[in-house]
């Protein structure tokens, strides 16, 4: 717990963190983040005296703010990035007998969403390099029975949206991105979003732009996705006794859009410092033979909610870097299509050999605004030694 001293607002990261890169770099930074929760409390003391429990003002200010930053019409605050995605499809009409086209290297809940409305989860494979979807893949998984495509933008980095659109307006199809590492991001100075029917965010605790709790957002430019997308997680209720459609409770709590809203503020920080981690990282490891970084290129802004690239000798290396106080974590060891709860779906081990591949060799290092230049100098000299020292 955090003494009163180490509240210091401005700074917010206490001393004791910014001395010894030697200490443990963790992937969870929440008490340094919230090292200012005297003044969000006072925050708060607004929507108890007021009794905003339920929508209100703070969540419209944020939908607002949060549309307005990714140059969309619309914001809709909902319960969780995994209701965005789920009541996004829901609102298309997207149910049983349908499928939805996505990719098995993600976390559960983007296929968790799909299967939840009914409609079965077909996977095409990711690109080996940026561990996107591959849009080249895309049309031969194309049936009749395909609803909608929902691509993930793998930890921050906008995948190929103008090939998708083109692919998605010539099948018919709906593309709702899960827009959950990509707060922020652009391509080609777009963001995401910009060529789909609707883009869906997390507001989980460690994302990118997070709260204290669950909270997420639909971005749209369509009038109607987004009066439905209103309807439905607020019991399709048009007026205080009129009820359009029978739907479901997922609000964004009037709490955490205040909190949400707090570290909007900060933002710009957040993400400009994660670039420059990633940026130190990189040219470190651009010397180091046994790992494999994405291209970087100039027209895509990636934000790095993670910082990941594939290694050798993975798991070794893993157990070096835990054992220097590095929290280095594996997103994620098991794809989708291996994982039990995909069994109706009979895939096989090789095939998404990319998807497979990356799983075995895939590391991520933590880059998120808490990790100062020594850490990052620190990092890098361990995964040097590490592969000299083999
Ligand atoms: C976090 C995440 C989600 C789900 O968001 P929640 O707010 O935790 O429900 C969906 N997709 C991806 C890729 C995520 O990382």
């Amino acid at each position: 717990m955090l003494n009163s001293e180490g509240s210091s607002s401005r700074n917010f990261l206490p001393d004791q963190y910014k001395r010894d890169a030697a200490l443990p770099i963790n992937h969870n930074y929440l008490t340094q983040q919230f090292a200012d929760f005297q003044n969000i409390f006072e925050k708060l003391k607004n929507v108890v005296l007021n009794n905003d429990f339920t929508l209100g003002s703070s969540v419209d200010d944020l939908e607002e703010r949060f549309a307005t930053l990714h140059n969309a019409k619309f914001g809709i605050g909902v319960g969780s990035g995994t209701d965005a995605i789920f009541l996004t499809l829901k609102a298309m009409g997207i149910g049983p007998g349908d499928e939805v086209i996505t990719a098995p290297f993600t976390f559960f809940a983007t296929v968790g969403a799909i299967a939840t409305t009914g409609a079965k989860p077909v996977f095409v494979d990711v690109e080996i390099d940026g561990f996107n979807i591959d849009v080249n893949k895309i049309e031969s998984a194309v049936t009749s029975r395909t609803k909608a495509i929902v691509p993930i933008h793998w930890a921050g980095r906008i995948c190929e949206v103008e090939k998708l659109y083109e692919i998605a307006k010539k099948h018919n199809l709906s593309i709702v991105e899960d827009a959950c590492h990509a707060v922020a991001a652009t391509r080609n100075g777009s963001f995401a979003g910009q060529f789909a029917d609707a883009a869906c965010f997390s507001l989980h605790p460690l994302k990118n732009l997070n709260v204290w709790g669950d909270g997420g957002i639909v971005i749209t430019n369509s009038e109607t996705l987004n009066r439905k997308l209103r309807l439905m997680r607020n019991h399709g209720l048009v007026s205080r006794d009129e009820c359009e459609e029978f739907a479901f409770n997922s609000r964004l709590d009037t709490i955490q859009a205040v909190i949400a809203d707090h570290l909007f503020d900060k933002l710009e920080t957040i993400t400009d410092t994660r670039i420059r981690n990633a940026n130190f990282l990189d040219k470190r490891f651009s010397k180091i033979s046994e790992i494999k970084l994405h291209t970087r290129h100039g027209y895509l802004k990636e934000v790095f909610h993670l910082y990941s690239f594939l290694c050798e000798d993975r798991d070794n290396l893993l157990d070096f870097l835990k054992g220097n106080g590095i929290d280095a974590k594996i997103h994620y060891p098991i794809p989708l299509h291996l994982q039990k709860a995909a069994a109706f779906l009979n895939h096989k081990p090789g095939d998404f050999p990319n998807a497979e591949m990356i799983s075995r060799k895939v590391l991520s290092l933590p880059v998120h605004e808490f990790i100062d230049e020594e850490h990052v100098e620190f990092m890098a000299r361990k995964v040097k030694e590490f592969y000299v020292g083999r």
